[in-house]
């Protein structure tokens, strides 16, 4: 079963590696609403949170920004955040909102533009039980 990603209420839905391990590893990222665009497909948990669900066409992956090198001298330098989309063949084969595929839980959905290292979708937001076969 693949999660199906709501957008991120506590900016930890998402991992991107490579940083230095003095700094920030892996940095952490939310899943972000894009633009202006919406859909009005929510769940709600067993908390009775509700979010929307996060589809490609008004969803991104939002790193704040992190470190990208370390030395003695500087420290963590080299800072900047990342604005991400996962590619089409990294999101819900299956599941659409209105044409667009939803975000699903995986691994090396995108690369950190500055290190090379996977950016990961680790966790499906407020409700990881929302699935796809
Ligand atoms: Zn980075």
């Amino acid at each position: 079963m693949t999660g199906l990603v709501t957008l991120d209420k506590d900016g930890q839905s998402a991992e991107a590696l490579g940083h230095p391990d003095d700094c920030t590893e892996p940095a952490p990222g939310e899943v972000s609403q894009y633009q202006s665009e919406t859909n009005n497909v929510t769940v709600t948990n067993a908390n009775g949170d509700t979010q929307r669900l996060a589809a490609r066409k008004d969803a991104n992956l939002k790193f704040p920004s992190h470190s990208h090198d370390y030395s003695e001298l500087e420290g963590c330098h080299d800072d900047a955040s990342h604005t991400l989309l996962p590619p089409e063949s990294k999101v819900s084969s299956s599941v659409t909102i209105d044409g667009s595929p939803v975000f699903v839980v995986g691994s090396a959905v995108e690369t950190d533009p500055k290190t090379g290292g996977n950016v990961n979708i680790v966790a499906g937001g407020i409700n990881s039980s929302v699935g796809e076969q």
